[in-house]
């Protein structure tokens, strides 16, 4: 299907791009990797008059990785963060998520930060996100904010974010050492978004589970976290008793739709099989290098 009309613009600069975006007001669409942007205008669900590529903003292409976190700009490529020994060391839950993006060769143009602007609830990267407690970074003509995961996801492709910001970088705070983790879903094929999944990570300290985070996509219009099965498995050794007590609260509490890919009863049923996967699976990783 061909797109529809529309006026491209390519800024020189973060700035040129900033200003633009406020002369533009709603008319524009910031442009990264396309891979999501492009179908929705092709489908006319969206048909934006302007188009801004911030393909060429080098300012936006790093990754900076150490032991306080590690901050990717706004235009690396999933496929650059996947290879990235830096993000294996540093963010391994984001290591972990790449794999599930789409097909390698969405992934070799698709950006980490145009999936979170996205914000696609069967997404693996908010998903991310939210788990690690991460900040998105906005600019506009105002300046500069920084805007925690938890406030970001707003609804089905819905974002904090406002008409006139653009997402710089995400930042992923520091990595503990003791920690594991793992993004385990099931999609009906691979490459496929998934019909359900889960962003998991786990720190055990002196034998015990000190923290945990389960966060799920696909079975709400956002991210979800479910704070009760995390505090279940706290002071707990982690085996298959704290792993299958924690998918029971999963299993009870989660309340996902149904569609015409997955009834809600199976998407909240593999929410619980994809709880005692992903926990085993990341205390598996602990202490593995990267
Ligand atoms: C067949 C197929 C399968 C896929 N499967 C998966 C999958 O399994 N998992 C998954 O997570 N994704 C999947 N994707 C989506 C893919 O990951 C996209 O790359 C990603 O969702 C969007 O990134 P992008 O850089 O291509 O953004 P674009 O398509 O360029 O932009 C997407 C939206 O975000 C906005 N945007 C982008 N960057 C910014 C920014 N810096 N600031 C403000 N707004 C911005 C755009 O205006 C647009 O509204 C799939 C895509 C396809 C085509």
């Amino acid at each position: 299907m061909k797109n529809p009309q529309f006026e491209y613009h390519r800024p020189a600069s973060l700035d040129d791009a900033v200003n633009l975006l406020a002369e533009l007001d709603d008319d524009a669409k910031i442009l990264a990797g396309g891979q999501s942007l492009l179908p929705v205008m092709a489908l006319r669900l969206g048909t934006p008059p302007h188009i801004i590529d911030i393909g060429g903003l080098d300012e936006l292409a790093s990754v900076d990785a150490g032991t306080d976190g590690v901050t990717i700009g706004a235009t690396v490529r999933h496929r650059q963060a996947e290879t990235s020994d830096e993000i294996a060391r540093h963010a391994p839950l984001v290591a972990a998520a790449l794999p599930h993006v789409g097909h390698r060769a969405i992934r070799t143009r698709g950006t980490v930060v145009g999936s979170i602007a996205h914000a696609d609830p069967a997404a693996e990267m908010p998903a991310v996100c939210l788990a690690s407690g991460a900040s998105m970074v906005a600019r506009s003509v105002d300046g500069e904010r920084e805007i925690a995961a938890a406030d970001f996801f707003e609804g089905y492709l819905t974002t904090a974010l406002a008409d006139n910001e653009i997402l710089t970088h995400v930042r992923f705070p520091g990595w503990s050492p003791t920690a594991g983790a793992a993004v385990v879903e099931i999609s009906r094929r691979h490459g496929d978004y998934a019909l359900a999944g889960v962003a998991c990570t786990i720190d055990v300290q002196d034998g015990a589970i000190a923290t945990a985070a389960l966060s799920f996509l696909g079975i709400s219009g956002t991210p979800v976290r479910v704070a009760e099965a995390e505090r279940s498995l706290a002071g707990k050794s982690p085996d298959e008793a704290a792993f299958s007590a924690a998918a029971d609260i999963v299993t009870s509490s989660v309340d996902p739709g149904s569609d015409v890919h997955a009834t809600a009863n199976y998407r909240r049923h593999i929410a619980g099989v994809l709880t005692r996967r992903g926990l085993a699976e990341a205390t598996a990783t602990i202490g593995v290098p990267a």
